[in-house]
């Protein structure tokens, strides 16, 4: 595709045909394509300050990180600005580390964290598998995922008690040197894996008897997504380091955010923290990040995700009842999944990560390019699609999405065992 244009939900390629953004292109561009105020917001940072060193204060800064303390859970009120979600995360293993004096991160299996030495090494799902045994060099062990639908422990939620929650305390316990447990509060690219009621509460009090630091990567669940501005706000957690990206600037421009609690940003300000760069804080990213929070606080769009949840769920619902591909739909806001299997009883997927990786070719991408060739992208990963389109979409668009997708699932309900 050969995208030239864009405005609110649509991309619009060279030869003029437009597209429902229905995953927001990498579940980022949160507020929608050409909005001015951000537009302009660049424009005034290029013509006040382009650039100053990571060193010196700014009034761009001094901005963001006021409204930041506004929307981010309470208590995390230390601000490390980078350029991206994987940049957050290696300055999140690195703090984790250095304020602990220890080494280990616990991350999950269906998870991702990003593609650097580090974050690739923390990610769970088997992007990371080209990249080891050097991986597992750099401390991380990984426990299973909080996923009902198919729970890796074979247990049903609640009988299981949070099983997987207990299995993560016996690996703290019997590994030694566990700097932290390292978790998207919900699984994005994976499969908008939501936890079972009562798993982050779980978590966070594992973490605080054993001395261990929690890190919520909100990369992609943050920003409004779910409904709240962040997910560890959907159960009230609040997490010792907070990492994200993406909805920050909409997509606008690249910044990434490793934000941390008091405690842990004052360790450095008697330690130095080696990990600088040039174009960390960049002020060219920091005043769009400003007009992205203040355009999603004066168009309410967290409360619009929130809003729009039944609306979706609802759809959703009836979609599931007419497929038997579809194995299972969740979510929460305007983060959502349809998550096909071949077989109802079994839960078997039609393709797998193997697949994936080995290049063959997937049902979720035939279903795809079909949308896609009636004006609709959406994001379809392994054995799933993720609806999460822009905040500002509304109830006809999403419904005309849903619709196409519906047209054409009939592709996998005629390979359903
Ligand atoms: N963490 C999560 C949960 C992500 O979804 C992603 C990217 O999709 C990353 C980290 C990496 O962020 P970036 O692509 O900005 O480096």
């Amino acid at each position: 595709m050969h995208i030239v244009d864009a405005e609110g939900c649509y991309l619009i390629d060279a030869n003029g045909k437009r597209y429902l953004d229905f995953s927001s292109q990498l579940m980022c561009s949160n507020l929608g394509h050409k909005n001015q105020v951000v537009i302009d917001s660049i424009k005034k940072q290029a013509e006040d300050l382009a650039y100053a060193m990571p060193g010196y204060a700014t009034n761009a800064r001094a901005e963001l990180s006021k409204l930041l303390l506004e929307v981010l859970p309470k208590g995390i009120n230390k601000f490390f600005f980078t350029t991206s979600g994987t940049d957050a995360n290696e300055a999140a293993f690195k703090i984790a580390r250095m304020y602990t004096g220890k080494t280990k991160i616990i991350s999950r299996y269906r998870s991702y964290h990003g593609s650097t030495s580090s974050s690739i090494a923390a990610t769970g799902d088997p992007r990371r598998w080209p990249m080891e045994p050097r991986g597992k060099a750099q401390g991380v062990i990984f426990a299973p995922e909080a996923h009902c639908y198919k729970c890796p422990l074979k247990h049903s939620y609640p009988d299981c008690g949070l099983a997987c929650a207990d299995y993560i305390e016996h690996m703290i316990r019997n590994e030694s040197d566990v700097a932290a447990v390292l978790v998207e509060p919900i699984v994005g690219t994976n499969g908008v894996i939501v936890p079972p009621k009562g798993y982050m509460q779980k978590l966070r009090k594992i973490c605080d008897e054993n001395g261990v630091l929690l890190i919520a990567d909100e990369v992609m669940a943050g920003w409004g997504r779910t409904g709240e501005w962040f997910a560890m706000d959907l159960w009230g957690v609040t997490p010792d380091i907070l990492t994200t990206a993406k909805g920050i600037t909409s997509a606008y421009v690249p910044l990434g955010l490793c934000a941390t609690s008091e405690k842990i940003g004052d360790f450095f300000q008697d330690n130095y923290f080696a990990h600088g760069h040039t174009y960390e804080a960049h002020p060219m990213t920091l005043l769009p990040a400003v007009a992205t929070i203040n355009e999603m606080k004066r168009l309410k769009l967290v409360e619009r995700a929130k809003e729009l949840e039944p609306f979706v769920h609802e759809k959703l619902v009836a979609l599931k009842a007419k497929h038997p591909s579809i194995g299972e739909i969740r979510g929460h806001g305007l983060f959502w999944a349809v998550d096909l299997v071949k077989n109802q009883k079994t839960k078997e997927p039609f393709n797998t990560y193997a697949d994936k990786i080995s290049g063959k070719a997937l049902l979720v991408d035939q279903i795809a390019g079909k949308c896609l060739a009636e004006g609709m992208t959406i994001q379809a990963w392994v054995s799933h699609f993720v609806i999460a389109p822009p905040l500002i979409v509304t109830k006809e668009e999403i419904e005309w999405g849903i619709n196409l997708l519906d047209k054409w699932l009939h592709l996998a309900d005629e390979q359903c065992m």
